[in-house]
């Protein structure tokens, strides 16, 4: 099994395709499909159809998954985009770590 090292509300940069180089928020992981989705990156537009609420309808932007193949974490320690470890800390936790400074990332 795969387990992603991305969660939801971490920081993460965009490293191929039309937001290349973005960096935002993860507001959402999916591990099933190992994807996230990151707020402002792969904005698609979307018909939104007529409901009580909007009796419009319309076109309205929302974020769509990316693999998370094309995103790289990036360390709140150090503030760069790293490749991760992970190790056991004191209290017994899985905790990730940041290849380049070597921080933990959880805390
Ligand atoms: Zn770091």
């Amino acid at each position: 099994m795969n387990s992603m090292n991305i969660k939801k509300g971490d920081t993460v940069v965009v490293l191929s395709g039309k937001d290349k180089g973005k960096e935002g928020v993860v507001l959402r992981a999916l591990p099933q499909k190992e994807r996230v989705v990151v707020e402002k990156v792969n904005v698609v537009k979307k018909a939104m159809r007529p409901t009580q609420q909007n009796p419009q309808g319309g076109i309205t932007s929302i974020e769509a998954p990316i693999h998370v193949s094309n995103v790289m974490l990036v360390c709140p320690e150090c503030k760069k985009a790293s490749r991760v470890s992970k190790r056991v800390n004191e209290a017994g936790k899985k905790v990730r770590v940041c290849k380049k400074c070597g921080k933990d990332i959880d805390k």
